[in-house]
């Protein structure tokens, strides 16, 4: 085959495109090198690490609350948002600007200092994604300004992590992101035109579309599409998928099979499952990459100002392994350039 060169279009973010580009030894980005991997239990001078609770501010949740704790949630030392001393808006000719008011939480996901994902038991894992939806609820619940909650994680320096004991992150913010209103915003639109979710659509295309497309001119085959070509593993609950228009060469989103909007309504079946999906998913990142720096984060519908998106939008985690770093191209033109054919890599997650 000839590679593949062609601009895709994300369905769910329309002004987001990728520039897939497979031929042979084209490699127009660099390569980010794996984080060496710190897989020591326990590390004397680390303040995540049990014993040093002391380090860090006080613990906000810790579970189980007796005894050795397995998660702990405490406020994050250095916040890039805080709730005290708010601010007024400010705007002045072309300068605007809101307040930088919200919470920033840090989730130690484990007391063993460099496990990985992978790695943590499944009852762990969905005790850890337990954690997130609660305190997602209550950071809503507390405090009638915030809008949203992004939870995320870093590993490695690549990908903005600059503690080495395993942890997640939550920002509790008063405005909805622009990245996260697009998916909102559109995905209302596909649901007014079409009376579907686009992420269920999406879910279903990529079991059941398959085709073959000829040339009138030639008879050649034209193009390919295959059944379960971009699902990456499945389970009764999740479906890990592989992006047509994949920004990054390992990206992997997961969702919840049947249609949810709101993570804080999933219930401890589904949180289950997606432990179990996001344990395999990062395994096989493991195993085809090695300790690859990467992001997850979830969107999920906000607490306030949807606007009534239940029935449009649909929560998800999106992986996104840093195995490249963007070039001013990418920068310049907002168009990201992706060298593995996302087919292809979901071949070789399905087989890892
Ligand atoms: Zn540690
Ligand atoms: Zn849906
Ligand atoms: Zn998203």
């Amino acid at each position: 085959m000839a590679g593949i060169r062609e601009i895709r279009i994300n369905p769910i973010i329309p002004s987001e495109s990728v520039l897939i580009a497979t031929a042979r030894g084209m490699r127009p980005r660099q390569a980010e090198a794996p984080a060496p991997r710190d897989a020591r239990v326990r590390v004397d001078e680390c303040p995540f690490c049990p014993g040093n609770e002391a380090q860090t501010p006080p613990t906000i949740l810790a579970t189980p609350e007796r005894g050795d704790w397995q998660i702990r949630v405490v406020r994050n030392l250095y916040p890039v948002v805080a709730d005290d001393d708010p601010r007024p808006p400010f705007q002045f000719g072309l300068q605007q600007a809101i307040d930088g008011y919200g919470r920033h939480e840090l989730i130690i996901d484990h007391r063993y200092h460099g496990i990985a994902l992978h790695e943590m038991a499944p009852d762990h894992l969905q005790r850890l994604f337990a954690v997130i939806r609660g305190r997602m609820e209550q950071l809503c619940a507390a405090d009638e300004r915030i809008r949203f909650v992004l939870a995320f994680k870093n590993f490695g320096p690549a990908a903005g992590a600059s503690m080495k004991h395993t942890h997640s992150q939550m920002i509790a913010l008063p405005v909805i992101p622009q990245n996260l209103l697009d998916e909102i915003d559109h995905s209302r639109r596909y649901h007014r035109r079409h009376g579907r979710c686009i992420f269920c659509t999406l879910i279903d295309e990529a079991l059941t579309f398959e085709a073959t497309l000829y040339s009138k001119e030639t008879g050649e085959i034209r193009r390919q599409v295959r059944a379960g070509e971009l699902i990456v593993a499945r389970n009764p609950r999740c479906i890990a998928v592989k992006p047509f228009a994949s920004r990054y060469e390992w990206e992997v989103y997961i969702l919840p099979t049947d249609h949810q909007a709101d993570f804080l309504r999933a219930d401890d079946e589904t949180l289950s499952h997606l432990a179990a999906m996001v344990g395999e998913v990062m395994g096989k990142l493991d195993r085809l990459l090695g300790g690859v720096q990467y992001n997850l984060i979830l969107h999920s519908a906000p607490r306030r100002g949807c606007g009534g998106c239940a029935n449009s939008f649909h929560w998800h985690l999106e992986i996104t392994p840093r195995t490249s770093i963007p070039s001013g191209f990418e920068l310049g033109s907002g168009l990201f350039v992706n060298t593995l054919a996302p087919e292809e890599a979901a071949e070789q997650l399905r087989r890892a």
